[in-house]
């Protein structure tokens, strides 16, 4: 069985979207990955199909109601052990660690919130993780699990077609990607650096290096402080 993702959402109408397109899309057509949504409302008991109802204690805006949501993801989950989370910008941030060990995995279950947000009882019993992908508030969840899934499915099998890209960019050595060129050699008077044309492929690689190391102690020191060092030979015991 290929990897599969289960979204739930008010808003079905939005998934594949971007998602049907490109690597994604052509990855999704040929069965490399699998997307299962399911609309939250189905899930409703009233006769007004209501997914949603004020705030306990006050206040504006909406919460999605714990019982009606617990029922979509039992029904959408049966019996079935996979990451559960949900979309939310309280959560922990996404980073491409979590990602590579979601795309290792099954597939997730992703809660999609809207409104104020989602009665806290169903996050915490049906177990559900929080995660944001990043400092800001979108209007709801499904833009968030869009993305989440774009980065999860280019890392599956088979769906990048250069097997090196994924080794190479951004996060995965725990640097900012060195900068790119192609052609013209010339663009506005500014040549491609000439070491990248000369080559010797040692020199492009440790260029590259020193590049994406100088990139990230300027702009994101937080990642070069904790970034994994290369192996280095152990020191001789001394006795
Ligand atoms: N009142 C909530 C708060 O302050 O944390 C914001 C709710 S937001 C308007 C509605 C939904 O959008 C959230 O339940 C969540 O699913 C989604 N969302 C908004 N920003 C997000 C982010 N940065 N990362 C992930 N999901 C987000």
């Amino acid at each position: 069985t290929p990897w599969r993702a289960t979204v739930l959402t008010l808003f079905p109408e939005m998934f594949p979207g971007p998602l049907g397109v490109s690597l994604a899309g052509r990855a999704l057509a040929s069965g490399l990955w699998a997307l299962e949504v399911c609309d939250i409302r189905d899930s409703a008991t009233d006769k007004h199909r209501s997914v949603d109802d004020t705030p306990a204690g006050g206040g504006p805006g909406m919460v999605l109601r714990a019982d009606v949501l617990a029922a979509a993801i039992d029904a959408a989950d049966a019996g079935e052990t996979r990451p559960r989370l949900v979309m939310s910008p309280r959560g922990r941030p996404l980073t491409q660690a979590k990602v590579a060990e979601l795309a290792a995995g099954p597939g997730p279950l992703i809660v999609c919130g809207r409104f104020e947000g989602i009665d806290q009882r169903v996050i915490d019993a049906r177990g559900l993780e929080e995660v944001s992908i990043g400092d800001y508030v979108l209007s709801g969840g499904e833009i968030a699990a869009l993305a989440l899934l774009d980065a999860c499915v280019r890392l599956l099998p088979g769906v990048m077609g250069k097997q090196g890209s994924a080794l190479e960019e951004s996060f995965s050595d725990g640097l900012l990607e060195y900068p790119q060129y192609t052609r013209p050699q010339l663009f506005e008077d500014r040549p491609i650096p000439e070491i990248l044309t000369s080559g010797d492929h040692a020199k492009v690689a440790a260029w590259r290096r020193a590049e994406a190391e100088k990139l990230t102690r300027a702009r994101r020191p937080d990642l070069f402080a904790t970034r994994p060092q290369p192996n280095r030979q152990k020191p001789p015991k001394s006795t």
